[in-house]
């Protein structure tokens, strides 16, 4: 088996480790001898994006968001739309994440025109939501605790048919107000959580290898991995969050 995972503005979108989240993908697939390829697509790169199984987009500031929107409305913008319509697994993280709702209002006012596969739309602020947080995951994202790192300005509120990713435990999620944080559609997963966040939660990144294999495949067994060292690390931050494990 393989997986083929497409790494989408490389270049412009990657705060507090997120590549390490492509690492956590490559080294829990190598472990149970899966072949993993990694294509990174900057901007202006041209590709129809037909032949991946698993696309990745990590978060940026404000400037950087600004920069990739000639890159998006040159064709990237329907190719994006047509990968996650197909219901090809996304994993994006706070301004990816916000790039796929229908846009997303600067703290300078700019207003950058995304790509509206997600039912949101992102208000920045100068007033930023920094710090460790944790949240649920809903039933149908495997339903357990997310621990990441979140820095954002940006309040994101979700449209009437959207659902959360999951339920803020501590910190402030979509926009500190309403408890939800991220969001899910289909087979994308948006999220605000840097950290980088899979190998904190290699359970949720166990979910989204699932996905993209049995979407090429057909029903597959992912073979227990020995995560106690991942467990110790997230037993400590539940305690310093006072979540109980
Ligand atoms: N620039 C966006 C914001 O502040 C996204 C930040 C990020 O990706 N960490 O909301």
């Amino acid at each position: 088996m393989e997986l083929k995972i497409c790494h989408l503005y490389p270049d412009v979108l990657n705060l507090y480790g997120d590549r390490g989240n492509i690492a956590c993908m490559r080294q829990r697939l190598a472990w149970r001898g899966i072949d993993c390829t990694v294509t990174e697509l900057p901007l202006g790169v041209k590709d129809e994006l037909c032949d991946y199984d698993l696309f990745f987009i990590g978060g940026g500031q404000d400037f950087e968001q600004t920069v990739l929107l000639s890159d998006l409305s040159g064709g990237r913008r329907d190719n994006i739309r047509s990968a996650a319509e197909d219901g090809l697994p996304f994993l994006a993280i706070c301004g990816g994440y916000q790039l796929l709702g229908a846009g997303y209002r600067t703290a300078d006012g700019v207003w950058c025109e995304y790509t509206g596969i997600l039912d949101l739309t992102t208000e920045g602020s100068r007033q930023r939501m920094i710090g460790n947080y944790a949240f649920r995951l809903g039933p149908e994202s495997g339903g357990g605790v997310v621990i990441g790192f979140e820095n954002h300005g940006g309040r994101t509120s979700l449209g009437p048919g959207l659902s959360p990713l999951g339920t803020v435990l501590r910190g402030y999620g979509n926009n500190g107000t309403d408890g939800t944080e991220g969001a899910r559609y289909k087979n994308v997963f948006g999220t605000y959580s840097h950290g980088p966040v899979l190998p904190k939660n290699p359970a949720f990144c166990d979910t989204l290898l699932r996905l993209a294999l049995e979407r090429k495949y057909g029903s597959v067994c992912l073979e227990p991995l020995d995560d106690s060292a991942e467990e110790a690390a997230r037993k400590s931050m539940l305690t310093r969050l006072h979540i109980e494990g």
